[in-house]
């Protein structure tokens, strides 16, 4: 038997819609600019950039309602509104949940500035905060995505705008990486990202999945 010098953390996981089963969170996929709009507000031309990939550690997840906390180091986080594919066996898609995909956008505009790697600026703790799996069939495939802060709406976009759409991008990610089930793909955000501070209470709605609801601590 294995002794293991500290005890092994807890598996990061998802509740799953209408059932009590949990989705056991392995790696976290993200694509950035697939929303041409959005690549145009962060200053890129979306038709000769390619959408492309990040990652989150699965441990950045924040589920079941809790509330992130304002990270350290940043004076500019920012929200992004994403739907979230979650993989299974044979790294196929076999649910759906709406994500944030959290952002220390100051952060990452000095990355972009001096060509550093993203991690800090997008791979921190709590930086994914993420609703319950849907599992079968996107519900919506062209339906509505959007984002309040305190009820004001801040995004709002539909699923049939991206660049890539899910298949695509799965197809893209299985290029670059062996996909496995408990890996979500964060699938890029709509335009109107923009910061919160704490206090602020967010809201993120995709057609036909659970809404995402939670307050920056
Ligand atoms: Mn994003």
């Amino acid at each position: 038997m294995t002794q293991w010098l500290f005890p092994p953390r807890p598996t990061p996981s998802l509740p799953i819609t209408g059932s009590d089963l949990r989705f056991p969170v392995r790696r976290i996929l993200c694509v950035g600019q697939n929303y041409a709009a959005h690549a145009r507000e962060m200053g890129s031309d979306p038709d000769k950039q390619t959408p492309f990939f990040f990652s989150k550690p699965g441990d950045a997840i924040v589920s079941d309602g809790a509330n992130p906390a304002y990270p350290s180091a940043t004076a500019n986080l920012h929200y992004e509104a994403e739907l979230v594919a979650a993989i299974g066996e044979g790294g196929r898609i076999v649910g759906w949940a709406v994500g944030c995909d959290l952002t220390r956008r100051d952060l990452q505009a000095e990355a972009k500035k001096t060509g550093r790697p993203w991690d800090a600026a997008k791979g921190f703790d709590q930086s994914a905060p993420c609703g319950s799996v849907t599992l079968g069939d996107l519900p919506s495939p062209a339906g509505a995505i959007a984002l309040t802060v305190n009820g004001e709406t801040k995004q709002s976009g539909a699923l049939d705008d991206m660049i890539l759409n899910p298949d695509r991008i799965v197809e893209a990610a299985g290029k670059l990486w062996t996909l496995a089930p408990g890996d979500l793909i964060f699938t890029g955000t709509p335009s109107g990202v923009g910061p919160v501070v704490r206090g602020d209470a967010v809201v993120v709605t995709i057609d036909g999945l659970e809404t995402l609801a939670f307050e920056v601590a």
